[in-house]
């Protein structure tokens, strides 16, 4: 058979090694990991899920285990809204706002599938997260980045860019407002204000990507840009995965009912609806504060292994490595000195550690002595070897 002669070139484009190395090595356990972005499994409240999937199974079986609307379950759609509401300030949001996916990852394809033709633009953070530009190559947009200096995009310079492009070419700001993958930065209201006067101007969509706003640790949750929308200018996208369980595969979009009902068509032809089961155990989970509830557990759990990562990188690399402590989020985005960290991921695997390089996070510009490195994942002890073994590699 002539298999390659079947394939369009969407594979190719889309094509990731690094994901499919994270994915690969996730059940590897001889190499420590720090490229992925996996909660620790020792803070999933399983006994309570345990017990919620029981009852669903008792109390709603003929429900859970059918066909459900393409949109969401209503149950479900009802608790986000009122999650979204007392936890992160969005409020005003109605059930027909909501389009219920399989993890905001779904949503962000349907959505770019939707919305973006060949050749139309699409603004970005740089770097940015990687699997969200496989994305938007996918369906052969042009891809513009603006720098986040000392944490803040530079939102003059994403607006030079803006002004730069024909305006009917002009088609989604995809940011991370809190949090961002890969730096853990998170914009000042600020530079959020600016950003959302800059879209009015130019009357440009915005995509914000927020799995990481409640995953903080330093007592303070910021305000996600979404909650300061008042045109519904906001495309919001948030999931389960970070703050409950990545393995039922729930996110959300929360959008203009006209554009819900656009992705929603696309949304249905690619899985009919979301795994029925899981929105209803996510259902019941949030409206028994299960996630609340064990939220103090999660930040102190990754506040000790963050501040682990910074203190044996500081201490192992010294002058060599540059980074800013992470405020939130799962990461350190850190610069070694004179290394190039795509070059040498090679002689990391054989020394039994993975990291992201940060190359591919870029959409232009790429920083090649960058990488990626994850600290919810691996146990305190394992984080401090794999910096040790990082640094076997590097120096
Ligand atoms: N956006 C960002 C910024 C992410 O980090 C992730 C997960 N790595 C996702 C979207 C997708 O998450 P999920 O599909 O599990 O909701």
């Amino acid at each position: 058979m002539d298999f390659p002669k079947l394939l369009t070139d969407v594979p190719k484009k889309v094509e990731n090694k690094d994901l499919d190395n994270i994915l690969a090595y996730t059940v590897r356990q001889e190499v420590i990991n720090l490229a992925g972005g996996l909660p620790d499994p020792s803070v999933f409240p399983h006994e309570q899920l345990r017990d919620i999937a029981e009852r669903v199974l008792k109390e709603n079986f003929d429900k859970a285990l059918q066909y459900s609307p393409a949109t969401g379950v209503p149950e479900f759609k009802k608790e986000i809204v009122s999650y979204l509401s007392r936890g992160l300030g969005i409020t005003g949001i109605t059930e027909d706002q909501i389009l219920v996916s399989s993890g905001s990852q779904e949503a962000l394809f349907a959505l770019a599938m939707t919305t973006v033709s060949p050749g139309d633009y699409v603004f970005t953070e740089n770097p940015t997260y990687y699997v969200a530009v496989s994305v938007f190559r996918a369906f052969d947009s042009v891809l513009s980045g603006a720098p986040i200096v000392k944490g803040q995009l530079n939102v003059d310079l994403l607006e030079g860019k803006v002004k730069e492009t024909p305006p009917e070419r002009r088609k989604l700001v995809y940011v991370m407002p809190n949090a961002q993958n890969p730096t853990g930065a998170s914009m000042s209201e600020e530079t959020k204000k600016h950003l959302l006067e800059v879209a009015e101007r130019y009357d440009l969509t915005i995509v914000e990507d927020d799995p990481y706003s409640l995953i903080n640790y330093e007592g303070k949750t910021p305000r996600p840009l979404k909650a300061m929308d008042k045109e519904n200018r906001v495309i919001y996208m948030s999931t389960m995965s970070k703050v409950l369980a990545p393995g039922l595969r729930l996110g959300w979009m929360v959008a203009d009912p006209y554009l819900v009902k656009a992705v929603t068509n696309v949304k249905q032809v690619i899985d009919l609806n979301t795994n029925t089961l899981s929105q209803y155990v996510a259902a019941y989970a949030l409206k028994s504060r299960v996630i609340e509830n064990n939220l103090e557990n999660v930040r102190r759990v990754y506040t000790s292994k963050r501040n682990a990562m910074v203190d044996e990188l500081s201490e192992v690399f010294k002058d060599k490595v540059e980074f800013v402590k992470p405020e939130s989020g799962m990461f350190v985005f850190a610069l070694f000195k004179g290394v190039n960290t795509r070059t040498a991921l090679e002689k990391a695997i054989a020394n039994s550690v993975l990291y992201l390089p940060g190359d591919s996070l870029y959409v232009s510009d790429p920083q090649y002595n960058s990488a990626r490195l994850n600290f919810t994942y691996p146990s305190e002890d394992k984080i401090r070897e794999g910096v040790r073994r990082l640094k076997k590699t590097f120096y």
